[in-house]
């Protein structure tokens, strides 16, 4: 069975070696396998090559944000799942993401035992 593609897009570079350190298991033994982007403009590409499942977004992002971003994915392929993940977890942010498409919202720093939670029901109803 082909791994559980997930794309985490953020500016933070920690968040690479975080979600590796988390999800160690689960990558080693082939279950989920994860790209890191720094930023969404290359994410239609991989979508394009891949079989993307689930994809989780930073919001505040330099070139294009995670609202644009949502927007635009909400376009071309309305069935991925989107998790947002910010530090700005207010009700504002929260509803407008939520308005526009988000699956959910994980404000950092994260509870990885949540993440876990969500990916795992995700991977079960796909
Ligand atoms: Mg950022």
């Amino acid at each position: 069975m082909n791994p559980y593609h997930i794309v985490v897009i953020d500016d933070e570079k920690a968040m690479e070696m975080l979600f590796n350190a988390f999800f160690d298991k689960e990558l080693s033994r082939g279950e989920i396998k994860i790209t890191y982007l720094e930023e969404p403009s290359n994410f239609f590409d991989i979508l394009a090559e891949e079989d993307v499942r689930l994809v989780m977004s930073d919001i505040n992002m330099p070139i294009m944000n995670g609202y644009d971003f949502l927007d635009k994915i909400q376009e071309q392929k309305p069935d991925i799942p989107v998790y947002m993940i910010s530090a700005y977890g207010g009700k504002d942010h929260i509803e407008r993401a939520m308005q526009k498409g988000a699956t959910g919202f994980f404000v950092k720093p994260f509870d990885f035992d949540v993440i876990k939670t969500q990916i795992r029901e995700q991977m079960k109803s796909a």
